[in-house]
């Protein structure tokens, strides 16, 4: 059986064929049929070099020997208990360490679970109804995040998706990534905001970088205005190293979300902060979270193995960070725009870095399209799309990442 056929079979199963949208490739996406290191092998006898890694989570690249040790330990003993078990102790010790911001956390299945508990929590210590979210910001697929980015429904707080309803995201007030004045406009017209939730780096449209002091003054004005600050470190989270954006840029928001990396590769989101603001979590205060699937051993144990390893492993940050500088070189002098931070990197088919979603959006997709269909003649996975992040893992070596710059320049000049 070949990708195209199973893709068939999918279609008449499951919407689109998928489980999760942006895997609906078209024609037909090519199906996995195994993955280690910096590669994966397709159904169709494909050897592809990933540089999408699961939208982020793996840092360390396919099936690593320390995460797969620690599952493996971990499956003998079983993987669901109901009840808490040692793992989610130490888990949640290493994740208070390295965050200045993190006093307490609390484990969730996904990212959206921990933004939609994040944002429930900030309402009910403030006992305000209004959030800020960053236009073309994605915070997971629940409600009060699924404001369409674009500037229209952005302005008029319209639902992207239908069957949102409509009072509840007219809670959800937005606006652009950089621009600080916008910002203060908005915290000053009302008093019922409760936080703002912002990708320090916003990963979903780029990456788009902040620019110099804006973070900070993000952190100034929402406390002038008393509004908690939520960073959205779901994919900055070890991403850009130990303690993600909020050490790198040194600023330390009220609450914290993450995903992705803590979980080692399986499904995981947290969400922490403040003593006096996790204390109102239930059991111990009156906000409602739950989940069956929460801590459990098998996400605790392969979470604490990656998070391990860097810890030992620092220096892979800078390689990588160099590793991506290559590549930038490999597409210099091609007319469009290369963004890059850390592992982070993408070139827009637009002249100018974007600095917010509205320019992001200024790209050329009709050639992303074709240059995403030539990367993957030369063997090179990217993500499906202009508005995501690639990544490079610890299993890249300098010479995949070579092969990397390769195929950019190559790609970009034909
Ligand atoms: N926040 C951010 C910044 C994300 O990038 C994502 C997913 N890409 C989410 C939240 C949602 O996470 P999940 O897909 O695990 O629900």
């Amino acid at each position: 059986m070949k990708s195209g056929e199973l893709f068939e079979r999918a279609k008449t199963l499951m919407p689109g064929g998928v489980s999760s949208p942006v895997r609906a490739i078209q024609p037909y996406p090519f199906y996995v049929a195994g993955a280690a290191g910096a590669y994966l092998k397709t159904l169709d006898g494909e050897r592809l070099i990933d540089c999408c890694l699961g939208y982020g989570p793996l840092l360390l690249g396919h099936a690593p020997d320390a995460v797969r040790a620690a599952i493996e330990a971990q499956l003998a003993d079983g993987w669901l208990y109901g009840t808490p078990c040692p793992g989610e102790v130490a888990l949640a010790e290493r994740i208070a360490a390295d965050h200045p911001s993190i006093d307490m956390v609390r484990f969730v299945s996904s990212g959206s679970e921990a933004t939609m508990a994040a944002i429930r929590l900030a309402r009910a210590a403030t006992g305000r109804q209004d959030i800020v979210k960053i236009e073309g910001g994605f915070h997971g697929a629940h409600d009060a995040v699924l404001v369409k980015a674009g500037s229209g429904a952005t302005t008029m707080g319209v639902p992207d998706s239908a069957g949102v309803v409509a009072d509840l995201v007219a809670h959800t007030r937005q606006v652009a990534y950089n621009d600080l004045e916008g910002l203060d406009a908005l915290l000053s017209s009302s008093e019922d905001i409760a936080a703002l939730i912002i990708e320090p780096v916003m990963g979903n449209v780029g990456p788009v970088l902040p620019e110099p002091g804006y973070l900070q003054e993000v952190r100034a004005l929402t406390l002038d205005y008393d509004v908690l600050l939520i960073f959205d470190e779901v994919i900055t989270g070890y991403r850009l190293g130990i303690g993600g954006a909020q050490v790198r840029y040194g600023v330390t928001p009220d609450l914290t979300t993450l995903g992705k990396i803590i979980g080692g590769g399986l499904p995981i989101g947290a969400f922490g902060g403040r003593r006096d603001l996790m204390a109102m979590v239930a059991p111990q205060g009156p906000v409602y979270q739950a989940g069956t699937f929460s801590g459990n051993p098998l996400t605790m144990a392969a979470g604490s193995a990656a998070l391990g390893w860097l810890h030992e492993n620092r220096e892979i940050y800078a390689r990588l960070d160099a590793g991506t500088r290559r590549i930038e070189e490999a597409c210099a002098g091609a007319g469009g725009s290369f963004v890059r931070l850390g592992s982070m990197f993408k070139y827009f088919f637009r002249p100018a870095a974007p600095t917010n979603y509205a320019e992001a959006k200024e790209s050329d997709t009709a050639a992303f399209r074709r240059f995403w269909e030539k990367m993957l003649k030369k063997g090179i996975f990217v993500p499906p799309s202009q508005f995501e992040t690639n990544f490079l893992s610890a299993a890249h070596t300098d010479e995949i990442i070579e092969q990397i710059a390769d195929a950019y320049s190559t790609c970009l000049s034909e």
